[in-house]
């Protein structure tokens, strides 16, 4: 019987999966839509996905992989969602994992039985289980501002944005700066009569390639080949970078207060471009919704059509009591970003926001999730589990910005080296 419980099969359930099964651990694995993929998946079944039609993966190939299932070289550096998804299907396929998943199955609650966890089905069924993965996925819940006023045209959160197609002839306004925010004004500024993006802070704009390289292969070039610290090569690649795209106050879009590295870079290779070419224009922050205007911090105003609110998510986990665990108060209190130590059963896979790619790194919370159930090491007691996190809040805090965007952040490096030491690979 299994004694361990995944739930979801998107990119972090699969890659778990596929952990403890080369450790010979049983599991049950429960997936509400029907198929791997989670937000891969354009117009997944079951109803999460914030996949868009034109969304490309913004890791290049090689960094994006999983270890001993590299991506097929002959595609692109920038994989589009369907031929990621197809690549995880066939790691999925290649491991044996799609029959280990009851798909159609949505984990309704999940309850802390003493030191054991009761899984609560849709079907009302209940299972018993020592250890449960919550591998659901954190960006499906759309996080929306409070503007003063009405707006009175087409609004929609960035989850629900698929195609340019009804944007058709239209003004947009698109508040947020992050990298749906870009890559939707970039899709659809074409076809669109204007489009606004509105950002409260802004943020630097990287571009995707520099001098022809994709630039998440110069840091690891300057890094790894030239074995330069961490320091050098970041100031090497803020000058690179300055050195490509020049100043961004020129586009209208004001320096971020913080340097380049605090901030979690949006990537577009368009953006500056097209705002160059009138496509798109930048403002501040909303101060007010005006039935078919927006009025903006800087005193403009300007009617729009439609608004898209690229805003991020909240963390949500419906299948959990506040009590046992509150998104706002324990998501970034987990040991090595997954255990919480007041319940040490339940483990939290993929939630975390590397200045790098999630993907393979979630493949090595799997490898240290199976190392841990299968007896390899041991959790440290609950104070020394509470220090750990306390001197990861601290470090958060010098690194990155004060920010609920922040709040899941890990440096990929560093945090892949803390979990290969534990586990000792
Ligand atoms: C627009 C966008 C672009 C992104 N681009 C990148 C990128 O370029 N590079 C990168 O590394 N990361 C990117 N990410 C982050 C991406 O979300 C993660 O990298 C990763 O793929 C998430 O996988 P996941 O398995 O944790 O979550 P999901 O893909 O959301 O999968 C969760 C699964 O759990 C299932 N589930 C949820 N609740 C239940 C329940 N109660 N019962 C049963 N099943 C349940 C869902 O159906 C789903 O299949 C992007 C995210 C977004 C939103």
């Amino acid at each position: 019987m299994a004694d361990i419980c995944i739930i979801g099969a998107g990119s972090s359930g699969v890659t778990v999966a596929k952990a403890l099964r080369d450790k010979g651990l049983a599991f049950d694995m429960f997936e509400k839509g029907s198929d791997i993929g989670g937000m891969w998946r354009y117009e997944n079944d079951n109803g999460q996905s914030s996949c868009y039609a034109s969304l490309h993966i913004d890791t290049s190939r090689p960094n994006l992989g999983y270890s001993d299932f590299p991506i097929d070289p002959s595609l692109p550096d920038f994989l589009s969602h369907a031929q990621f998804l197809r690549h995880l299907e066939a790691y999925a396929d290649a491991n044996g994992l799609r029959e280990l998943v009851t798909f159609g199955t949505r984990v309704d609650r999940v309850e802390p039985d003493g030191q054991r966890w009761r899984v609560t089905l849709a079907n009302g069924e209940s299972r018993d289980y020592a250890s449960v993965v919550c591998a659901n996925g954190h960006l499906w819940d759309p996080r929306m501002p409070d503007f003063p006023g009405h707006f009175d045209g087409h609004v929609i959160h960035s989850h629900h944005y698929r195609t340019a197609a009804p944007y058709e002839g239209k003004r947009v306004l698109v508040v947020g700066l992050g990298n749906s925010a870009v890559d939707i004004a970039v899709d659809i500024a074409r076809r669109a009569e204007h489009v606004t993006v509105s950002t409260r802070r802004s943020a630097w704009i990287m571009p995707k390639y520099l001098m022809g390289i994709p630039i998440d292969q110069w840091s690891g070039f300057l890094v790894r080949r030239l074995g330069l610290p961490v320091v050098w090569s970041r100031w090497i690649m803020s000058r690179l970078i300055r050195l490509g795209v020049g100043d961004q106050r020129r586009f209208g879009l004001p320096r971020p207060e913080h340097p380049m590295w605090r901030e979690h870079a949006t990537l577009s290779q368009e953006l500056l471009p097209y705002i160059g070419h009138g496509y798109i224009d930048i403002k501040p922050d909303v101060s007010e919704l005006r039935r078919h205007a927006v009025a903006f911090t800087d005193g403009t105003e300007a009617d729009y059509d439609a608004i898209i609110y690229a805003t991020g998510y909240s963390i949500s986990f419906p299948f959990l009591s506040p009590d046992v665990f509150d998104p706002d108060r324990d998501a970034g209190r987990l040991y090595r970003r997954m255990v919480p130590p007041a319940h040490p059963g339940l483990i939290f896979a993929g939630l975390v926001q590397p200045v790098g790619p999630t993907i393979p790194l979630v493949e090595l919370q799997g490898k240290w999730i199976a190392a841990l159930l299968s007896g390899a090491f041991e959790l440290p007691a609950p104070q020394d589990m509470e220090k750990e996190i306390l001197e990861h809040l601290e470090d958060q805090k010098r690194t990155y910005l004060d920010s609920a965007r922040y709040t899941l952040e890990v440096d990929f490096r560093a945090y892949a080296k803390q979990l290969r030491s534990d586990a000792g690979w």
